[in-house]
């Protein structure tokens, strides 16, 4: 008597599923039931083959017309026996576990380029190297690919070979009872491939170690945090994979007069107080030497004076932000005797100007009052 159950019933789909709804239902049975997933799970391995059985059946046109008319015993008739084990699965579905899960397939083909590492380097500009723009040349010891062998690792003359041990697929299958564990090859890493004759230059690695000047225009406007990317200047790929990148981080050193403000420049310029009241024509240093400020009369501490266009360029745009100026009104010290009583007169004339200010105001409240 046969204790199978019905394939469509095994799947959970209608008799009349089409061949894209058997391959979804069996994808996630076999994800749900995949030995990989279930060690030493004998009810999780009697479903997994239960469920590869029913769909290498119904994906097949004809078993499948045969058991929609004869059931399991019409195909025994045919001499079909199901499978006698996960590598029998694994090689009739090799194509279906190969995009269900990316392994599983003793007949794939793994790529087995690598993408070389990125590297870092920092660099310090000065504030006007950052300002507007730089070339520079910088040092860096990277791996890179082995001339001798253009990266393949093999003398002069020589090939690579299937790795024996795991006849190049990479993977090997060890038996554990019912199970078959399939694990990467540990002679050849999974590579596939030995190298009977390793490269001198490198013992077979494909690539070495080198030093390497490369060289880096900075462009105008970039400041502490800024990151160029050079494409291509990081370490070699491995097995003709592509070259990493090369990330150059920047550093700015500050300025002794100067301050940053994104595009902006700011400074801050001390005058007498004397100079503040009266009004002065000053020379100022710019990113470009030096540019005549005229302060007006009556100018009060903190006042902001603006050169338009004179800060530093915008990294995105290339326009320039202002040079922006504040004012520092110094206080005098060590005054002579003269200073001291010129000052003085001039403080009485100041509080005369006040206290008549201040009778006015008086007059008027009271007037109102
Ligand atoms: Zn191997
Ligand atoms: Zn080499």
């Amino acid at each position: 008597m046969s204790s199978k159950r019905d394939y469509y019933e095994v799947l959970g789909t209608s008799r009349d599923a089409s061949d894209a709804e058997l391959k979804k239902a069996y994808r996630q049975l076999a994800l749900k039931y995949h030995p990989d997933r279930n060690p030493g799970d004998q009810a999780a391995e009697d479903k997994f083959k239960e469920a590869a059985e029913a769909y290498d059946v119904l994906s097949d046109t004809q078993k499948r017309r045969i058991y929609d008319q004869y059931g399991h015993q019409g195909l025994e008739g045919q001499g079909f026996s199901g499978f006698s084990g996960f590598e029998d699965i694994f090689s009739s579905f090799g194509d279906i576990f190969e995009d269900f899960f990316g392994f599983g397939s003793s007949r794939r083909s793994r790529s087995r380029t690598q993408r070389g590492a990125d590297l870092r380097y920092d660099i310090q500009l000065d504030f006007m190297e950052a300002a507007f723009g730089t070339e520079t040349e910088i040092h860096l010891e990277k791996l890179d690919t082995c001339s001798d062998c253009q990266g393949s690792g093999c003398e002069a003359g020589t090939q690579p070979e299937a790795c024996s041990y795991c006849g190049g697929s990479g993977q090997v299958s060890r038996s554990q009872g019912f199970f078959t564990v399939r694990t990467t090859c540990p002679h050849c890493r999974g590579n596939g491939q030995m190298i009977p004759h390793p490269c001198p230059g490198c013992r077979g690695t494909g690539q070495i170690q080198t030093s390497k000047t490369v060289s880096v225009k900075i462009p105008a406007g970039v400041d502490t945090g800024s990151r160029l990317r050079l494409t291509g200047e990081g370490e070699a790929g491995r097995h003709g994979g592509p070259r990493g990148d090369l990330y150059v981080f920047i550093h700015v050193e500050t300025h002794e007069f100067f301050e940053r403000d994104n595009t902006n420049v700011i400074c801050r310029v001390p005058i007498s107080f004397v100079q503040a009241a009266l009004g002065t024509s000053l020379k100022v240093p710019t990113l470009e030497g030096e540019k005549t400020l005229k302060i007006p009369k009556g100018t009060q501490y903190g006042d902001v004076f603006r050169f338009e266009g004179q800060g530093i360029p915008s990294l995105r745009s290339g326009r320039r932000g202002d040079q922006i100026i504040q004012i520092i009104i110094k206080t005098p010290t060590g005054l002579n005797r003269k200073q001291e009583a010129l000052l003085k007169d001039f403080e009485k004339l100041e509080s005369a100007k006040l206290s008549s200010k201040l009778k006015n105001i008086l007059k008027g409240e009271s007037a109102r009052a």
